[in-house]
């Protein structure tokens, strides 16, 4: 029989994509037994709109080269090329519509990233389509995270999975950068070869 696919979907900036984002998507893979993950790099991030965000095309391909050696690691254009300010309602609901009704959606974040779900746009038609999985990240608390969800007015499926630390964040590999601190080691080699090849992140942030 066939069985309905169990679909992930890591969403973020990835700017830039490192460790963090790799190991949660690993392990909401495995612990929740999903075909496979789809990193979708957002184009113009809502949460994000008077940041100075690096452009969609650099995002999209370092996330492809960081995940190209990972079988079952996908990464999806649809947020880069759609225009206007990125919505995951919009997402969902072509993801629903591509891969049909059967299809369970899991929608991967940090804990951090809870307090922004709740608060998303459409938050009732994002819990209807898709579970999410939220992974533990150093400095942010579990529980605050869990009240959260509780106490908002659209409550959404949440999972909470335990993934091996990492105190990684794009924020500070930007720094790191601009400081001509090394980020080797905090996300793969191919995705520093790049960010030194392109000269991202050299002017202070
Ligand atoms: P920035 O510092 O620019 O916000 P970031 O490191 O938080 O970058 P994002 O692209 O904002 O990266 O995050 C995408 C998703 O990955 C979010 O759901 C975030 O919570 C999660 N995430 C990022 N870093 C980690 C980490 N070290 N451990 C677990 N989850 C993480
Ligand atoms: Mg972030």
């Amino acid at each position: 029989m066939i069985r309905a696919a169990r679909l992930g979907i890591m969403g973020g900036t990835f700017d830039p994509i490192h460790f963090g984002h790799l190991v949660a998507a690993e392990e909401a893979l495995v612990q929740f037994n999903l075909d496979r993950v789809i990193f979708m790099p957002t184009g113009m991030p809502a949460a994000k709109a008077h940041a100075a965000v690096t452009s969609a095309e650099h995002r999209y391909l370092m996330t492809v080269i960081a995940t190209a050696a990972n079988p079952d690691f996908d990464v999806s254009r649809m947020e880069v090329d759609r225009p206007g300010v990125t919505y995951t309602v919009d997402t969902l609901e072509a993801l629903r519509d591509a891969h049909g009704p059967a299809a369970e959606l899991f929608f991967i974040t940090g804990t951090d990233a809870v307090w922004e779900i709740v608060s998303w746009k459409d938050a009732d038609k994002v819990a209807d389509l898709a579970t999410f999985i939220a992974a533990t990240r150093p400095g942010y608390d579990l529980d605050a995270a869990r009240a959260a969800n509780e106490s908002a007015t659209t409550r959404f499926a949440i999972e909470f999975i335990e993934v091996p630390a990492l105190a990684i964040s794009s924020t500070d590999l930007r720094a790191r950068v601009a400081e001509r601190r090394p980020i080797r080691y905090l996300t793969p080699e191919p995705v520093v070869s790049y960010i030194e090849k392109h000269r991202l992140y050299r002017e202070s942030i």
